[in-house]
């Protein structure tokens, strides 16, 4: 049994707890999301302690050397003393609007704050409430666009996406947090050929990393695959295609798996189609976002194709229930 003390606060640590759970079972209401590593909503500050290597693993180099980790893949095996991350301080903004983008799917505009600065396919935390919050990637540019905007798809019974829908409206302050990952697109070598793979909203990260690939002159090839099941489920059509005949070195293939293609559509999983055009991707960076299946599958098969670990950057949309 190892004590966490959080700022000040010492709670006992259980055998085989993570210390997430143990913060949350003392009725510490530390903010959380995927519990699985992926998000990086919990990120906390080791003040004291050896953190075990692998809950700061998915973390940036430059955030490990700073003692930051993941408490929700931590079982300690030492005591700790631990603190919320500063790089989580929650912003308050405005919502600028919130426009309908297709079926059971919307555009948030929020207010950038001031001195917010991130990369084109990061992502935010957006807070319903003091306990509750969800990550939404960025489809904005920080050059191209003054508002951070986000894609948001309505979940069945969906808590924070619901009130989204529902409830959020111009005017409105919420709070926001981030922001995170490391999924963007780098300028080191604007030759390379750029693979894209998304379902559903995982759109918005890989319309962020497009525009900044462009706005870097990147000249190398940049494939696009956006799958949805049918037709409704994909977005952005007019704006793609529009980028389409500005870029002759930019190629947007929208598919559909369970619908009839005709000519609009590729027929089939975007990975799939993506990998019977593409068939070996040595030597490609590859960005995959969506659906957390999609995204470990297409992780591997893009592997096995050629495309070495490195060049491959991934965003599971992991939902918390
Ligand atoms: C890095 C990252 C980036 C993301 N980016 C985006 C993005 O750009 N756009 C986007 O739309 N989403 C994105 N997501 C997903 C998003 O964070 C939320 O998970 C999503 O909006 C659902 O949240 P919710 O509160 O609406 O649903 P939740 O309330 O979390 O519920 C999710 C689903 O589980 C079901 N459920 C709830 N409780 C239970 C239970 N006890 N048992 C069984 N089922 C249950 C609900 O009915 C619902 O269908 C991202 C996720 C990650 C990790």
């Amino acid at each position: 049994m190892y004590e966490i003390n959080y700022s000040g606060r010492a709670v006992s640590c259980t055998e085989n707890e993570t210390v997430l759970e143990c913060l949350l079972r003392n009725g510490i209401e530390h903010p959380h999301s995927c519990r699985n590593g992926s998000c990086q909503t919990c990120m906390v500050q080791a003040v004291a302690g050896s953190v075990p290597q692998q809950a700061s693993a998915p973390l940036k180099p430059s955030l490990r050397e700073q003692g930051y980790f993941l408490p929700c893949i931590c079982q300690p095996q030492d005591n700790l003393e631990i603190r919320p991350a500063a790089i989580m301080e929650r912003l308050q903004v405005a919502v600028t609007g919130v426009e309908s983008l297709g079926q059971d799917l919307v555009q948030v505009k929020l207010q950038r704050p001031e001195g917010f600065s991130y990369r084109p396919g990061q992502f935010i935390n957006l807070f319903r409430d003091e306990k509750t919050s969800r990550c939404y990637s960025l489809a904005s540019h920080p050059h191209h666009d003054d508002e951070l905007v986000l894609h948001v798809r309505r979940l069945p019974d969906g808590r924070v996406s619901g009130w989204i829908h529902d409830e959020l409206t111009h005017g409105d302050k919420i709070e926001v947090s981030g922001p995170l990952g490391d999924s963007f697109y780098v300028a080191d070598d604007q030759q390379q050929p750029l693979m894209l793979i998304g379902t559903g909203t995982g759109l918005a990260p890989l319309y962020g990393i497009i525009r900044d690939a462009l706005h870097h002159g990147h000249t190398g090839p940049i494939h696009l695959y956006h799958g949805a099941r049918d037709a409704a489920g994909l977005y952005l059509g007019e704006e793609l295609q529009q980028l389409q005949s500005e870029y002759k070195q930019f190629r947007y293939v929208p598919c559909v798996s369970r619908q009839e293609p005709g000519e609009r559509y590729a027929a089939g999983r975007a990975l799939d189609v993506a990998l019977q055009h593409h068939p070996q991707l040595k030597g490609w960076r590859v960005f995959l976002c969506g659906n957390p299946d999609m995204v470990k599958l297409a992780r591997k098969r893009a592997f096995m194709a050629g495309a070495s670990m490195r060049d491959i950057y991934a965003d599971a949309f992991t939902i918390s229930a």
